[in-house]
């Protein structure tokens, strides 16, 4: 239990520089304790050292602090996220994933020393045109942080925590708001951060509990440093930019009640923060009109932060990929990804080889791998098979069983279909899986309803560049004009009357049998360029 300091405290403020882990505070003329940091002394010495030097008896052990909690100075914070929306826009130029990257793969990434010792992860981007450096810093250290030598940097690595990477998406999603990001800070409360992560609900942690957990996930994306070279592209500048913050914690508030010992409970948190020099490259609304910079933003889902919270310690690989498709899909456009990718992502480069070359770590790779594509379809990310490469016999077997029938009288007779051909879906799993499955890409993720709704300036934006498109006239394809939705009838009855299954229809549209399925019951609508895929396939009777 941590120390408090009650009113019989005089000031003499002799306790304030001897604490061993700086948790004694001034905040005005008054001193506190920092909860998250006191530790009465652990590891330094037999007593809590500032209760023993007192001579007022001032430091007394913190109690719980009983009724509500609430916040004496008004708090005014930036505009509240996913106010009345599912999504919210964020800022997801490459500097913004490559640090999410950092975030949740930590020391599964290729890490190196600089020349002056200090611990790095760079990226070639565009070709290698770019790199993206990053290195880590203590943001607690007097002065401007600086990176941090090898073995600080790797203690700190090793103590992040994977759900930081929802508070630096949350970071990105202030910025996007903002119109000179690199300028402009924005405020946000310990309350506004609970609701977006959902720790309302977390009837098990008491509120210092989440306080002291907010505030470190609130810091983490604040000690990443980068660093980016980018040659000319086209008409985009040389961009060059120094080692430089991610994130500036520019002020951590702390917000107090007192109780009737004079003792002060601490109740609430704000953080004041501001984008890096990067933003003014990569979230450059006014120099992306004039064709210098960019402006780049995606459409972050609330639920996405809720999944992370609720999936990070059972299924930390599923969080991974989630956060990385997050940035890798692009709505409506299919992305065709390695399962060596994939696997690389959710559990490093130093496991994947290991697999490779042990059995035993090989099998329990696949049964951890297929359980998270699991998890992922779950959650609505649902993974789209390539037929060539990622047949079925190398499929995870709900995969295979997902086109199974919910009638009886269908099941059944899907069970003697599968029976009477010489592979049946529960055989076991070739012997040359690995080397195959190593091959193997998924020709997408679909993604969740909620994922793929826009937030309102990413809906505009979208539809000035469908009327900008209409007005070209370049990328409709003139036989899907004039005609309205396909409807999942019209679609049965055309496949029905080309004698094709569904399965061999779905092999023909690179989707699986599922979709078809989906898309005939009416359960999914098929997007405009499926509907022209549907057209080149069906058309001869549609
Ligand atoms: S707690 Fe005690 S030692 Fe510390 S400043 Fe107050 S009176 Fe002085
Ligand atoms: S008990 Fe120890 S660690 Fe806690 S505030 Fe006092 S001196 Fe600092």
């Amino acid at each position: 239990m941590a120390y408090t300091i009650s009113k019989l405290c005089t000031q003499c403020d002799e306790c304030l520089p001897q604490c061993p882990t700086g948790a004694i505070k001034q905040d005005g003329k008054k001193l506190w304790i920092d909860p998250m940091l006191c530790n009465n002394c652990e590891g330094f010495y037999d007593q809590p050292l500032c209760a023993s030097l007192c001579l007022s008896d001032a430091p007394v052990p913190l109690q719980a602090k009983k009724g509500r909690c609430r916040i004496d100075a008004k708090v005014n914070t930036s505009l509240q996220l996913f106010s009345s929306r599912e999504t919210h826009p964020f800022a997801s130029a490459i500097v913004i994933w490559e640090a999410c990257n950092v975030l949740t793969q930590r020391r599964s990434l290729p890490w190196k020393l600089d020349s002056s010792g200090n611990l790095y992860y760079q990226r070639q981007v565009s070709g290698g045109r770019g790199e993206v450096t990053l290195y880590v810093a203590d943001i607690h250290a007097s002065g401007s942080p600086i990176a941090l030598g090898g073995e600080e940097a790797e203690t700190m690595i090793t103590s992040w925590d994977i759900r930081a990477a929802c508070l630096h998406l949350i970071y990105a999603a202030y910025a996007a708001s903002l119109e000179c990001a690199w300028e402009q800070t924005f405020t946000i409360s310990d309350r506004e951060i609970s609701d977006y992560l959902g720790l309302g609900k977390r009837k098990d942690l008491s509120k210092l509990a989440k306080l002291t957990l907010i505030k470190t996930l609130a810091e983490q994306p604040c000690q990443l440093l980068v660093m980016v070279d980018w040659s000319t592209e086209g008409r985009f500048k040389h961009i060059q930019l120094p080692q430089s913050p991610l994130w500036h914690l520019v002020e951590t508030q702390h917000h107090f009640q007192e109780d009737d010992m004079g003792c002060r409970h601490l109740t609430g948190l704000t953080f004041v923060i501001k984008a890096g020099a990067w933003a003014q490259f990569f979230l450059n609304r006014q120099g992306s009109r004039e064709g210098t910079t960019f402006y780049q933003y995606g459409t972050l889902p609330k639920s996405l932060l809720m999944q992370v919270m609720s999936l990070w310690q059972q299924h930390e690989g599923v969080v991974r990929i989630m956060l990385w498709l997050l940035f890798k899909t692009r709505m409506g456009i299919q992305q065709r990804i390695m399962v060596s990718t994939l696997m690389r992502i959710a559990y490093g480069e130093q496991r994947l080889s290991k697999a490779s070359a042990q059995r035993e770590e090989r099998k329990r790779l696949l049964r951890s791998f297929e359980s998270d594509l699991e998890v992922l379809n779950h959650y609505g990310m649902k993974p789209i098979f390539d037929p060539v490469t990622y047949p079925p016999d190398i499929q995870p077997l709900w995969a295979k069983l997902a086109d199974l029938p919910d009638d009886a009288e269908a099941a059944l007779e899907f069970w003697t279909r599968d029976g009477s051909q010489g592979h049946r879906l529960t055989d076991v799993a070739p012997r040359d899986k690995w080397p195959r499955l190593m091959q193997a890409r998924f020709l997408c993720f679909e993604l969740p309803e909620d994922w793929k709704k826009p937030s309102a300036p990413a809906a505009q934006e979208k539809l000035r560049k469908s009327q900008r498109k209409e007005v070209s006239h370049t990328s409709i394809d003139k036989s899907s004009q004039g005609r309205s939705q396909l409807s999942g009838e019209q679609i049965s009855t055309a496949r029905r009357q080309l004698q094709l299954s569904q399965r061999a229809l779905a092999n023909h549209l690179g989707k699986s049998q599922s979709w078809v399925r989906d898309i005939e019951k009416g359960r999914l609508q098929a997007s405009l360029k499926d509907q022209q895929l549907l057209l080149k396939v069906l058309g001869g009777v549609l």
